[in-house]
């Protein structure tokens, strides 16, 4: 049993208007460790009457809540804040649990959850309108912001805290209430973050979770009512097109952060220790389970084989275990489907001619555990360069010319993160303009930030968050004209 300086941060019930609640006749459902499949608690599962009630609540509390100033919002999101850096040590302990990254990448996902809150608190108090030139000398134009309305937020495991407050943040600064769906796989991590807003302050009603195995039930309450006027995903490109389609049947607004594809580029002229650091910390960050992991490295071939000799080199130092254990590096992945999926993709490419220069295969741990792997001499023709890989495998493409590159990196429907290493600054003005993503490291890969606005383009995703940008989408825009001035 895991030991937790505050232990009522472990909480097993849906959390709605402000009460810690059941849904009667639909049991419970186990939450797994994935390092060793064993079950470490068991929760409530809640569906879709769940979510009516919710929804109910969020629309009465917001009434309140949206008529309150800025500052007063502000206030309480600023004692949310403090809660969770204050509770660090338990909230990381809790999703290593439930997730199995090593505790060290679940404190920076803690502050960087944080991180959201804080920012938001305090661009709520900059939600401005405008007052317009008018055509016509008795006019006066303006446009305030007004809050969205109800928002309906569905969440996946591998950010289980930062996907939450990413979103959670921008919409309870602009006056909106909450239904929040986390991912089943990380219902705690959810859980103990509303704990934690309660103790904040937060009114009953304005932030509730709904827990349960009911995905696509909750999903088609949650797009469908009438009464949510916004729906914030963050997930796979195949649920996020469901999505928007069932919220077009009440014409909601929409934001999605979908799936990736990332080309990692390096020149023959980039620094190689930078350019090889940048890989691992993109790649091997959560086991590659992350949305902006580099899934193709595509490398010039002056410096195609040193590079493949160092990155081979540093990838067979990294520890797989428990993330429990400060020694380790990789956790396992999420779920043994997970490690299914991600085998087929290494055995599809060795087949076709991919050479491992390190790893290969499901490791020897048993449990999610997946060994890091090295591909070396990747074509495009192989599923590893078409498909999201979310596993500790770096697929290596080489490339000759600058136009080759962009042309490669562009062959694919996904649109958010992409990576440049070199030191040649018009390749960089070139370069970052021509790629079609969201986003573009450059000799950087660690791009995530609260001050920045993330998303993505083409099938990756609609909308932006985090940034200065990342509250208009729980804004409204009214325009008010006044004649007879
Ligand atoms: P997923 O299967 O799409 O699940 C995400 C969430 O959607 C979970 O809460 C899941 O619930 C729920 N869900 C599943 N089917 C649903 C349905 N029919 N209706 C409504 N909700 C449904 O994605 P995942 O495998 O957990 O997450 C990995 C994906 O997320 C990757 O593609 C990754 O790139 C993407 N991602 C994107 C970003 C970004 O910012 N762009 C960030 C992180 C992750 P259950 O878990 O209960 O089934």
């Amino acid at each position: 049993m895991l030991q937790l300086n505050d232990p009522s941060l472990l909480r097993t019930k849906a959390f709605v208007a402000g009460r810690w609640v059941d849904e009667p006749g639909r049991g419970e459902f186990p939450v797994f460790n994935p390092a060793d499949e064993t079950v470490i608690a068991s929760v409530s599962d809640t569906g879709r009457q769940t979510v009516r009630v919710a929804i109910e609540a969020a629309t009465v509390a917001m009434a309140e809540w949206k008529l309150r100033t800025a500052k007063d919002r502000a206030n309480i999101l600023r004692n949310w804040f403090d809660l969770i850096l204050t509770n660090t040590e338990d909230l990381a302990l809790l999703m290593t649990w439930e997730q199995g990254k090593p505790l060290a990448e679940s404190r920076a996902e803690i502050r960087y959850a944080a991180s959201f809150v804080e920012w938001f608190a305090e661009e709520g108090k900059r939600a401005y309108g405008d007052v317009i030139p008018a055509h016509a000398t008795d006019l006066r134009l303006l446009t305030v912001k007004q809050p969205v309305g109800v928002v309906a937020a569905i969440t996946p495991w591998n950010f289980p805290s930062a996907m939450i407050t990413r979103k959670a943040a921008p919409a309870l600064a602009a006056g909106c209430a909450l239904v929040i769906k986390p991912a089943a796989e990380t219902p705690l991590s959810a859980l103990a973050l509303a704990e934690l807003a309660h103790r904040a302050g937060l009114p009953d009603g304005i932030l509730n979770i709904v827990v349960g195995t009911d995905a696509i039930g909750m999903g088609e309450e949650l797009s469908s009512h009438p009464q949510v006027r916004k729906l914030t995903f963050t997930g796979s490109t195949r649920v996020g097109k469901l999505l928007m389609a069932q919220c077009a049947g009440t014409v909601k607004k929409t934001s999605m952060e979908l799936g990736g594809n990332a080309p990692f580029i390096v020149f023959d002229d980039a620094d190689l220790p930078t350019a090889v650091a940048g890989v691992m910390a993109s790649k091997f960050r959560n086991a590659g389970q992350t949305c902006i992991s580099a899934n193709r490295i595509l490398v010039q071939e002056g410096i195609y084989s040193d590079f493949l000799q160092e990155l081979t080199r540093v990838v067979k130092k990294l520890k797989l275990g428990d993330g429990r254990d400060p020694e380790t590096d990789i956790g396992p992945l999420i779920t043994g489907a997970a490690l299914d999926n991600v085998d087929s993709l290494v055995r599809n490419a060795l087949d076709c001619g991919a050479r491992a220069m390190a790893g290969g295969q499901v490791s020897i741990l048993g449990g999610g555990f997946y060994e890091p792997t090295v591909l070396a001499d990747v074509t495009p023709d192989m599923k590893v360069f078409r498909e999201e890989i979310f596993g500790p495998v770096a697929p290596v493409v080489q490339f000759s010319s600058e136009a080759e590159a962009i042309a490669l990196a562009n062959d694919t429907s996904a649109g958010l993160a992409s990576y440049i290493y070199t030191q040649n600054i018009s390749r960089i003005l070139r370069t970052t303009e021509a790629l079609d993503f969201g986003m573009v490291g450059v000799n950087e890969s660690m791009i995530s930030t609260e001050v920045a606005p993330f998303g993505g383009v083409k099938e990756s995703g609609v909308g932006r968050e985090g940034s200065r940008y990342g509250i208009d989408d729980y804004l409204e825009i009214k325009y008010v004209c006044i004649r007879g001035i």
